[in-house]
């Protein structure tokens, strides 16, 4: 589903899941739940869902088709890998559909990124051929964090389950048969793609950012928002941040940066249709969705 086009350069999001997920506490665990209440009302019914007081979150990929290559930021949950029951029991269709319905192919894919290796960021990155973990994308160069992989990898020698199942099947297939860069987390892509460091939610996750024509920019700001309330509340980090101070502190930074540019922000979770533009508002922000001031 195409979010916008700008300078040549089309983004399309390729959804998972979406609809109502965690309620504002279970999400938030720092969150004044009255003034969560205040803030949703002032905010767009897409957002959140009073009766279930739950939140509505997206589970998704971005497609960017620029004038030289065709980049795929973040791969969901992806199909057949043994993970816990509220992953497992995703439908794999509506991805598949999704990538389908943009007339592509898996080989027509020349990067893969993932701004960090949660669960739900790397899935489909390979696929169970003949018993094996196979590239999903064949002729894709796949760009994962140096500093994110050593974080993990660490992990998994500690003997965490999950963090080893994600690095076997999802991870080490692609290091291991030099699919994979590690990049540093301020890498220079090439064509306008840099990478900027965003740690918190995990150590060594990393925005990336894309100038357009030399001068628009768009920021895919991976897990560093996962839900506009943390416009109206930039102290509140989600209960999956590894370092919830730090996730703040670069939350209150990034918005700050970009807040009143003309810079579109792409978070991974924030409901279609997603891209939106920051505006301050005291020492508060706003989320701001698209209207035609960006249509090309
Ligand atoms: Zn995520």
């Amino acid at each position: 589903m195409e979010l916008f086009s700008i300078a040549g350069v089309r983004v399309s999001a390729l959804i998972e899941r979406e609809g109502p997920q965690r309620k504002t506490a279970e999400l938030f665990p720092t969150a004044d739940r009255e003034l969560a209440i205040r803030h949703f009302r002032d905010m767009e019914s897409f957002l959140y869902q009073p009766a279930s007081d739950r939140i509505y979150n997206t589970y998704q990929s971005f497609l960017l088709r620029t004038p030289g290559r065709t980049v795929l930021i973040d791969t969901c949950v992806g199909e057949d890998k043994a993970r816990p029951p509220q992953f497992a029991a995703y439908p794999k269709k509506p991805w598949l559909d999704a990538f389908a319905a943009e007339g592509l192919s898996f080989e027509d894919i020349d990067l893969v990124i993932c701004t960090h290796l949660h669960v739900d960021h790397v899935g489909w990155n390979t696929k169970l051929i003949d018993g094996c973990w196979q590239p999903t994308f064949p002729n894709a160069k796949y760009i994962f964090g140096r500093v994110e992989c050593e974080y993990w990898e660490a992990k998994v020698n500690q003997g965490y389950d999950l963090a080893s199942r994600i690095w076997t099947d999802s991870c080490l297939p692609l290091i291991r048969s030099g699919r994979a860069e590690l990049a540093e987390m301020d890498a220079d892509l090439g064509g306008g793609l840099n990478l900027r460091p965003a740690p918190g939610h995990t150590p060594g996750m990393f925005c990336v950012e894309l100038a357009c024509d030399g001068q628009r920019r768009i920021m895919f700001a991976a897990d560093v928002l996962h839900h506009p309330i943390q416009c109206r509340e930039p102290s509140w980090s989600t209960c999956f941040c590894e370092d919830p101070v730090q996730a703040a502190v670069t939350r209150r930074a990034l918005l700050e940066e970009i807040a009143d540019t003309d810079v579109i922000i792409v978070p991974e979770h924030v409901p279609f249709p997603t891209a939106g533009r920051i505006e301050t508002d005291g020492e508060r922000f706003r989320y701001r969705f698209p209207f035609p001031w960006w249509r090309s």
